[in-house]
């Protein structure tokens, strides 16, 4: 996993935003909200992205693929695995150490 640090929106300037060295511009939550609303055609990738929001709010790497799912209609297949794998590493961050994943 790359490092990450926070660093400034660099759209409204105001709002830190989480990123790592591979991103290059920087942009929020509230920046990006609107971008995130559209039509998601693609069972598949509605299910996909059928995420608790809390975890957009706190990942620009998830808000960019929402993004581009809603710009192009579909991901490449590794988007849609580096979108998993980072649900998978945010769900059992926030579940703590003591408890197993829920499998599904
Ligand atoms: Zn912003």
């Amino acid at each position: 996993m790359a490092f990450t640090y926070k660093q400034k929106c660099a759209r409204c300037k105001k709002n830190y935003v989480l990123v790592t060295w591979r991103t290059n511009y920087p942009l929020c939550y509230d920046c990006q909200k609107k971008e995130m609303v559209g039509e998601i055609k693609d069972a598949a990738m509605k299910k996909l992205l059928n995420i608790p929001e809390e975890f957009y709010k706190e990942n620009s790497f998830l808000r960019s693929i929402k993004i581009n799912c809603i710009k192009f209609g579909k991901l490449s297949e590794k988007q849609v695995e580096a979108f998993k794998k980072t649900v998978k590493k945010m769900k059992e961050s926030n579940k703590g150490n003591d408890e197993t994943p829920a499998k599904d």
